[in-house]
């Protein structure tokens, strides 16, 4: 059966993650989070001190080595040797990764390593750009999202139930900054591919969202037998 190439795009919080590492473990595919790839740019860059200069965050780009080692709760994340899972999931790292992101050299870069990870198929990668410019020729491609509230709401309760003490306005607030960034640079911006199916999850669960991906990952393999 042919491996496929399936890209997930979508705005901040829609629950990309979630659900392609779960289609992914269903069906034997490799998960591939560039959102994790960006945020270790920005925490690099962050444990350097220096200030913001597009140069230097390039250079940093270029010669670090992003890792992950897939486990059944979480998908470990290393940056030069050294586990970077939770602290790119930080504040300060979620606060800057979106000028970090819209740096031209550090796009080149990412892009090019996350073509190399996916281009024997057998691939779900999720991120914002994936079915635009990473993989134009996905054979899957899902632009993901739900309303904002929602985004802000499922982001509120996850971080609740983990002992946080978080505002809901202010994840609110910071998930449609972050949106807005994304949308509007001028490289690479998110934007739904054409091509991509369209998916609201606001009303879903993610049982839902994972069978309909699922079902539409074989039926396109199926095409292929
Ligand atoms: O997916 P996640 O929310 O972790 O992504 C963090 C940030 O990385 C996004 O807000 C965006 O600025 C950047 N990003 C990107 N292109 C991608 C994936 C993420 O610019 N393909």
């Amino acid at each position: 059966m042919k491996k496929l190439v399936v890209a997930i795009d979508g705005p901040a919080g829609a629950g990309k993650s979630t659900i392609a590492k779960l289609v992914a473990e269903k069906l034997g595919y490799a998960y591939i989070d560039t959102g994790a790839m960006y945020r270790s740019v920005a925490w690099k860059f962050l444990q350097t001190g220096a200030d913001f200069d597009g140069d230097f965050i390039s250079g940093l780009a270029e010669k670090m080595l992003i890792e992950f080692k897939p486990e059944a709760k979480v998908n470990r994340v290393f940056v030069d040797g050294v586990e970077v899972t939770t602290a790119i999931r930080s504040q300060e790292v979620t606060a800057n990764v979106s000028r970090v992101a819209a740096i031209g050299a550090v796009r080149e870069a990412m892009v090019a390593q996350q073509r190399r990870m996916g281009e024997a198929g057998g691939v779900l990668m999720d991120g914002r750009d994936i079915g635009t410019v990473v993989f134009p020729q996905a054979d899957v491609k899902v632009f993901l999202t739900a309303s904002v509230e929602e985004r802000a709401l499922r982001r509120y309760k996850e971080l609740v139930a983990k002992g946080e003490d978080v505002k809901l306005e202010v994840l609110q607030q910071e998930i449609a900054n972050r949106d807005k960034q994304d949308s509007e640079r001028a490289i690479s911006p998110l934007r739904q591919a054409e091509d991509a199916l369209y998916l609201d999850t606001s009303a879903m669960t993610i049982e839902e969202v994972t069978t309909y991906l699922m079902q539409l990952v074989q039926e396109k393999e199926n095409v292929f037998l």
